[in-house]
């Protein structure tokens, strides 16, 4: 930051008085102030909120977008500045994150904010964005070295040059394995603490999502059920809670969080009034490629041309059908190009940061991005045209925060569509009516660890599909949203509820010809009947191919390994389950799960790490190599196996990466020049433990051995 803005800004905290603050006004475009909300505080609050308008305008005036802080803005700034717990309830994409730049702008000198956020990519989204309008606020981003030199002097008791510290919740307590981070160690310093002039807590609303023990499971990410733990640290600081969603049954667990009963609620209107929402049930199931070929176009010729399209998935599994059907609907030149590119939590952070970025960028080759839910929250995308949902959300929740990244530039529009399978229409309702009645997220019946996709199916979702209620109502009444502008809609159409009448038609939306039941049909004519028994197992002849393949790779692997002398081969895989694994037929293999089940032992978690994801990609690699596909659609019995296979996918930093499934794209590009993208590398296997062995382990008894205790 240059030394004139900053002593503009100095001398902007500087005025006392309304008359100085009202000539300084005078530089902003008048049309932009909101002169009505300034003239109707009083003249302590008008000249504080003056201030803001003037910070902001300052560090903007010279970028594209020069601002000026909206009422909504300014009323939840100073409310905390007055040293009021505030909870702002606005839409996505209706500027929350600027709140936190106005209370950071004219925070006191020598203090420093607290921020928690959900994500590592929305903590870079947030450093970006804050960054983008003033140098002078830096992130912690994890760095231990960077933040020891930077952030707070503990000998000292001084702070360093940052305004503001973003950090994940999980980064705040102790680990599993009893590690409390240099974090977890600041927050809880008496100095530190007396330093913290707000904290603010993004997405307030995971408390109840991320960190309540739901439907009999567990918390997905306990760390965010704690958070008031840190309020109790800093209990005079104010904190300012920002959520898009807050319906009444999440409320206790927002109280919790916020740690006061008697915080100020902010709460605008919800709905994102470009957006159209339609349902599509598809044709066989989600696992057929032809579903997703309405996304492409026909005429597909330029990237740049082509509508941008962002693909919701619920697992990691489906992210893979999913980008390799549409790859597939590509015109050869542009296959494995980064067209398509996948995206979850498991893959190598430098892969996931270039494909959002050639997804986001403007000029960047990327047009569908298949995603989990990572991408859902806080992510800025400028243009996206279609938001598509590959099956339920898991809850309303969900759904509001997908559809809020569709276009967000203004005068533009889109549609957030969720593609169903039809056992949804067959979902009887009344088994809804559970112990948890007040929750319209909730599911059919307690969720068993692996609970199948129809078991997780949220009621909130089911029955405004069932009932073909109008979506923008019934997100009205899920957030209990009574804005006068609630059902208002600039979209061309509101959705394809019936009583909008019966004009609505999906096609005019899509690119290319919807999938039909008389297509699908002709392409999957009932099979002809088999010798008893036949078609069980895989082929005779691809499985030699694939046993040949499999000892291969497991003496390559031994080769490479420096442990080799005391880890035998057929600890890597054991002949007896290179017969097994070869002798699944693909369908029966849809999972890093699948290929568990099939072995003769339930293999350790070292054993899964080391080699799970690559003996999975490899028989996947070798799958798509075959002729004719083999991705069909299953029989009953088997889609019932594949449901089970769909959990949550947020990123959790805490959580065991027991499933590490790596997926190598079988298109992969060749020379580096020609690279878009780089496609996502395996991360380093972990080696097995060089401590001394024990002698049973050296010397294993091949009678009763297990070949994973490592
Ligand atoms: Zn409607």
């Amino acid at each position: 930051m240059d030394a004139q803005l900053v002593s503009e800004l100095t001398g902007i905290r500087s005025i006392t008085s309304e008359q100085d603050a009202e000539k300084c006004l005078q530089c902003i475009p008048k049309e932009l102030v909101p002169w009505d909300f300034l003239w109707s505080l009083e003249t302590k609050d008008r000249v504080v909120a003056y201030k803001f308008c003037l910070l902001l305008w300052s560090i903007t005036k010279d970028t594209k977008t020069p601002q000026v802080p909206r009422k909504l803005q300014l009323k939840a700034a100073l409310s905390v500045y007055q040293h009021r717990s505030t909870l702002v309830v606005a839409g996505t994409n209706s500027g929350k994150t600027l709140v936190v730049i106005l209370l950071v702008l004219l925070q006191q000198p020598g203090s420093i904010t607290v921020m928690l956020s959900p994500f590592k990519r929305l903590q870079e989204t947030m450093s970006v964005i804050i960054s983008e309008l003033s140098q002078s606020m830096k992130i912690h981003q994890g760095d231990p070295d960077w933040w020891k030199s930077h952030v707070f002097n503990r000998k000292t008791k001084s702070l360093g040059a940052v305004d503001i510290l973003v950090t994940t919740v999980e980064q705040c307590f102790r680990s599993d394995s009893g590690h409390l981070s240099q974090m977890g160690q600041l927050l809880r310093l008496p100095s530190f603490q007396q330093k913290v002039c707000y904290q603010v807590v993004d997405e307030i609303h995971e408390a109840f999502f991320s960190g309540t023990p739901l439907y009999g499971a567990h918390a997905f990410r306990p760390k965010w059920g704690c958070i008031d733990e840190l309020r109790r640290l800093s209990s005079t600081v104010p904190v300012l809670g920002l959520t898009a969603s807050c319906p009444g049954h999440i409320m206790a667990s927002i109280n919790k969080a916020m740690g006061t009963p008697t915080y100020f609620h902010l709460q605008s209107a919800l709905n994102r009034q470009n957006i159209t929402y339609a349902f599509h049930c598809v044709v066989g199931g989600l696992h057929v490629p032809e579903n997703f070929r309405c996304l492409v176009s026909p005429t597909f010729c330029d990237p740049a041309k082509h509508m941008r399209i962002l693909i919701f998935c619920d697992n990691k599994q489906l992210t893979w059908t999913v980008r390799n059907a549409l790859e597939s609907f590509l015109p050869d030149e542009w296959k494995g190009k980064g067209v398509v590119l996948h995206y979850h939590s498991f893959m190598s952070q430098a892969y996931l940061t270039q494909a959002h970025k050639a997804f986001t960028t403007e000029g960047g080759l990327c047009r569908f991005l298949v995603a989990t839910s990572g991408e859902s929250t806080g992510v800025d995308f400028p243009d996206v045209d279609i938001v598509v949902n590959a099956g339920l959300p898991p809850s309303r929740k969900d759904k509001l925060q997908r559809a809020g990244r569709l276009v967000r530039r203004e005068g533009k529009q889109g549609i957030f569509l969720i593609l169903y399978e039809p056992w949804v229409n067959e979902v009887d309702l009344s088994e809804y009516e559970n112990e948890w009645i007040i929750d319209p997220d909730r599911p059919r019946k307690k969720l068993a660890t692996h609970a199948s996709q129809r078991d997780r199916a949220p009621y909130s979702i089911v029955a405004a599909l069932q009932k073909r209620e109008c979506e923008r109502k019934s997100d009205a009444k899920y957030l209990s949203d009574e804005h006068e502008t609630a059902f208002i809609f600039t979209a061309k159409e509101c959705c394809d509820a019936p009583e909008h009448g019966s004009s609505f038609n999906l096609q005019e939306y899509l690119p290319r010809k919807i999938y039909t039941q008389e297509e699908y049909d002709r392409d999957h004519p009932p099979p002809t009947k088999k010798p008893r028994g036949k078609g069980k197992y895989r082929e005779k002849p691809q499985r030699e191919v694939l046993i040949s393949k499999l000892k291969h790779w497991r003496r390559s692997e031994h080769i490479a390994n420096p442990f080799r002398a005391v880890y035998p081969e057929w600890r890597i895989l054991h002949d007896k389950d290179v017969e097994r694994v070869a002798r699944l037929r693909p369908i029966d293999m849809l999972s890093v799960d699948d290929l568990y089940k099939c072995l003769c032992h339930e293999p350790s978690n070292d054993w899964k790490e080391a080699w799970g994801t690559k003996l999975f990609s490899l028989i996947s690699d070798f799958d798509c190599s075959q002729s004719p596909p083999l991705i069909s659609h299953p029989t009953s019995k088997k889609r019932k196996r594949k449901e089970s296979d769909t959990q949550n996918d947020v990123p959790s930093p805490s959580a065991p990466r027991l499933i590490t499934r790596i997926p190598v794209p079988p298109t992969a590009v060749t020379t580096e020049a020609s690279r878009p993208c780089p496609m996502p590398r395996p991360r380093p296997m972990p080696r097995p433990n060089p401590k001394p062995l024990p002698k049973s382990f050296l010397e294993p008894n091949k009678e009763n051995f297990d070949p994973f205790q490592v």
